[in-house]
């Protein structure tokens, strides 16, 4: 591990168990990524040229055409549907967000237009998209979304995450059938999906990564798919996606990024953060009121995680005083605590520098002890967290 620069600047040495969380700065870049990012930043480059060299790496990894590095996953989904909005009709590209065209509706199923740190729906319409919500949250039927294709509508977006309603969907290849059957093209919102290529497989016309999450790239969003849609895309860096642009560094960064996915000793990588699920595991199994279990991954990531189920009245303290006992202690452990009011959280093993395991063991039982030795179960109202939950963001920089 090259040597902590966090102590110097006045930050907390954050251990992250949460996942892959732009609030925690993503990933652990890969060495690959770091160096060929040093190597291009002192010279000049032609971008287009760069982009097309990605395009090449892009198209090889995930079996699209063509493809593009852009600022995130979130700029993706934005340049895609003004893409499918705008065509290569310069002008129009030009007034974007403010739209003349005979198509700019955009299909999403109602259970799939979730928060990954903003609003699906808003990359959408900061396209000039009108996002059309298609079904109810937990059901959509095929007579849904046939009815809501119209003569206006661009593009269908499905999105792939473990915050979507994971059942009474349409599944990727049934959303493609129909939105295929009228000529409407899909764009699949993949950021943080390990398969490369399964997406495009199923029919999608884009698929959209992001550089950052399990591909330990750069901060950055991975564009792939049908070499003409890419390209629509891609000339939304004279428009809307001049806001949304990446460097040199980044372009090259991911070429980098993806060519050490390919490389990468995937079932090394597995086993080992299986060994840290084990040791948590270990830590947590007899302790009272405790229940860890480890689950797979819900969009079949090839990971497991450690669910923490807490009974307060056995473990004195409920799950989120508990997650909040472990992030404001030292060092800081951040866990993912996205579904904390069912009283449980996870540990998520993917983003660890080797030695952090043992350090998250002992802060559970640390504070699992100092809970069990209280007289008084600590368990603040989920209503007091949910109140001050944008507390420090209101206040920034302060
Ligand atoms: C993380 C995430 C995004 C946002 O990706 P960025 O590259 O950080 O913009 C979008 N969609 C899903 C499903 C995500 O998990």
């Amino acid at each position: 591990m090259s040597t902590d620069i966090r102590p110097s600047l006045g930050l907390r040495p954050v251990i992250n168990v949460s996942g892959t969380m732009t609030s925690l700065g993503a990933s652990i870049v890969v060495p690959e990524a770091i160096s060929a990012m040093a190597s291009i930043l002192p010279h000049f480059v032609e971008i287009n040229d760069l982009q097309r060299k990605a395009s090449a790496v892009i198209a090889r990894l995930t079996g699209g055409e063509a493809g593009f590095v852009t600022a995130s996953c979130s700029a993706g989904i934005s340049l895609a549907v003004a893409g499918a909005i705008t065509g290569n009709n310069l002008l129009a590209i030009e007034k974007l967000p403010d739209v003349v065209p005979e198509k700019n509706e955009v299909l999403v199923q109602m259970g799939h237009v979730v928060s990954y740190g903003a609003p699906v729906d808003q990359a959408i319409r900061l396209a000039g998209g009108k996002a059309v919500l298609v079904g109810q949250a937990t059901s959509t039927h095929r007579f849904h979304m046939e009815n809501a294709i119209t003569d206006k509508t661009a593009a269908a977006v499905y999105v792939v995450s473990h915050h979507v309603v994971d059942y009474g969907l349409l599944n990727l290849k049934e959303f493609v059938e129909i939105a295929h059957a009228k000529g409407v093209p899909v764009i699949v919102d993949a950021a943080s999906e390990y398969d490369l290529k399964i997406f495009l497989e199923q029919g999608a016309d884009i698929a959209l990564y992001s550089g950052h999450k399990f591909l330990g790239g750069p901060t950055s969003g991975i564009v792939a798919g049908r070499k003409e849609l890419v390209r629509h895309a891609f000339l939304q860096n004279m428009g809307i996606g001049r806001g949304m642009k990446v460097g040199k560094e980044s372009i090259f960064g991911v070429m980098a990024a993806l060519e050490a996915w390919e490389n990468r000793d995937h079932a090394g990588i597995r086993e080992r953060e299986t060994g840290y699920l084990n040791l948590w595991k270990r830590t947590l199994d007899g302790r009272p009121g405790l229940t860890a279990l480890i689950e797979p991954d819900p969009t079949n990531n090839p990971l497991d995680r450690l669910r923490l189920i807490v009974d307060p009245d056995q473990a004195h303290i409920t799950a989120w005083d508990l997650a909040d006992a472990l992030a404001k202690g030292s060092p800081p452990i951040i866990v993912r605590d996205h579904e904390v009011e069912h009283r449980y959280f996870y540990l998520d093993p993917c983003n660890l520098h080797p030695g952090e395991e043992t350090i998250v063991a002992e802060r559970l039982a640390q504070e699992l002890d100092k809970a069990r030795a209280s007289n008084e179960i600590i368990a603040t109202p989920i209503e007091n967290r949910s109140r001050h939950r944008f507390d420090g963001a209101l206040r920034w920089p302060d």
